[in-house]
């Protein structure tokens, strides 16, 4: 199914700004994910930033992009590249991005269109597309700068997760960077991010309002919580996203509890063995590997039902809505020894927290009753209230334009912050041009 033919629904005006720097969001600019954004000045270059899709159930779609001959991809999160085939099968647009963004992209797609063959929602692009976005890849390393007309375009490291970049824009007139999903604090797997001096400030806010615990104490009681299941005898189930969150559960398990028998199973796997092939993105890749080596790796039916006797089982999908994480559950919930321990925000409607709030779930079709007990832990990759603002004061950013955010509840409580601050403050809608022209 097409959900939109080329140039037919798209909000983008059709001329450049008469001054400044224009930007439109065609998704993400009052919500999180479905990203995508347009900036162009007033010579008619344009540049788009991410394409992505929200992958909630239905999956929310970005408006149409206008016709664009290159767009910048941050990272390889589906909420920022989900949309990209459609983009290089239609407008023909370069993809610009680092080596192991790259690299994950396939891995994304191909998992995004199979999840929507089996729901049936409707997707834009088809399998073909993916090749053509697989050969439409241009890659640029941290710190090394590439003309776009006559703008300069520089990656650095967002934090997030591993191959993750914020984009620096030089143009004749402006310094702007734009951070993508980021996050200032380190993890186990990745950096993070340092300030850029920039005029104007494309900030992501999925956790404005919202302030982090302290990391060490937040893993201290993530590790009592497992030992405590661990003693009585039972198996902690840990559903994690692949991309991401599989690996640095894994690296803090294995630095911590290395006596402990853990599994991993789901997609993670393959995306672990791309950041071992790509090291210099990684804080640690030897760290990595070796906690690698150390997990036990699920790979047939026979090695699924050894994992049930495990201490800890790490499988995808992160918010229950299939994947293995599924068939374990679906065992494990008879014995209330085990334990269901979430590490990321479960959103509206998914299996996760429907579980969290009524101790049911949907298991292949059928509402089942979980007895389980369940926990929640902030492992986060996104920069919170407080490093937002002070990433934003270190840029000496003008203009802060906040994005990738809930608009009712974590927008307002960082935009007053940030106004305060004395920042000049934008809150973006879709389908929306705006200028700035000091
Ligand atoms: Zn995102
Ligand atoms: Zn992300």
């Amino acid at each position: 199914m097409v959900l939109y033919s080329a140039g037919r629904t798209t909000s983008y005006p059709v001329d450049p700004p008469p001054v400044g720097l224009r930007f439109h969001y065609l998704g993400g600019g009052d919500e999180v994910g479905n990203v995508g954004v347009v900036i162009e000045d007033a010579d008619g270059t344009r540049l788009l930033l991410d394409y992505g899709l929200a992958p909630t159930s239905p999956p929310r779609y970005p408006i149409e992009a206008p016709p664009v001959q290159d767009a910048v991809m941050t990272h390889s999160h589906v909420d920022h590249i989900g949309m990209a085939p459609w983009l290089c099968a239609n407008h023909r647009t370069r993809l610009h991005g680092t080596a192991l963004t790259a690299s994950l992209s396939e891995m994304m797609w191909r998992d995004c269109y199979k999840i929507s063959s089996i729901e049936k929602y409707p997707l834009a692009w088809d399998k073909r597309d993916i090749d053509t976005a697989l050969d439409s890849w241009y890659h640029h390393d941290f710190g090394q700068s590439w003309k776009h007309h006559n703008w300069e375009l520089t990656f650095h490291r967002a934090g997030h997760i591993p191959g993750a970049a914020m984009l620096h824009v030089q143009t004749p007139e402006k310094s702007i960077l734009l951070t993508g999903d980021f996050d200032t604090r380190d993890s186990s797997l990745v950096e993070g991010a340092k300030p850029v001096l920039a005029d104007i400030l494309f900030i992501e806010g999925t956790y404005g309002g919202r302030y982090h615990p302290d990391k060490m104490e937040e893993t201290e009681r993530f590790l009592e919580a497992v030992d405590r299941v661990v003693r009585r005898g039972g198996t902690v189930l840990i559903p994690a996203f692949a991309n991401g969150r599989t690996q640095d559960v894994v690296m803090i398990l294995h630095k911590h509890r290395p006596h402990l028998n853990v599994h991993v199973d789901g997609m993670g796997k393959r995306v672990a063995k791309n950041h071992l092939s790509h090291p210099s993105f990684l804080k640690d890749a030897s760290g990595l590997e070796r906690a690698w080596r150390w997990a036990k790796k699920v790979s047939s039916k026979s090695d699924k039902k050894k994992a049930l006797s495990a201490d800890v089982i790490v499988s995808t999908s992160g918010m229950l809505e299939g994947g293995p994480a599924l068939w374990y559950l679906n065992r494990l919930r008879h014995d209330r020894k085990n334990a269901v321990f979430f590490t990321g925000y479960q959103a509206e409607g998914t299996g996760g927290r429907e579980l969290l709030e009524t101790s049911h779930l949907n298991i292949y079709r059928e509402r089942v009753y979980v007895p389980l007990e369940t926990e929640q832990f902030s492992f986060s990759t996104h920069a919170g209230q407080k490093e937002i603002l002070e990433f934003a004061k270190a840029c000496q950013a003008k203009h802060v334009i906040v994005y990738h955010a809930d608009a009712q509840t974590a927008r307002p409580p960082l935009l007053a912050a940030l106004q305060e601050q004395g920042h000049t403050v934008h809150e973006p809608q879709n389908g929306k041009s705006y200028i700035i022209q000091d």
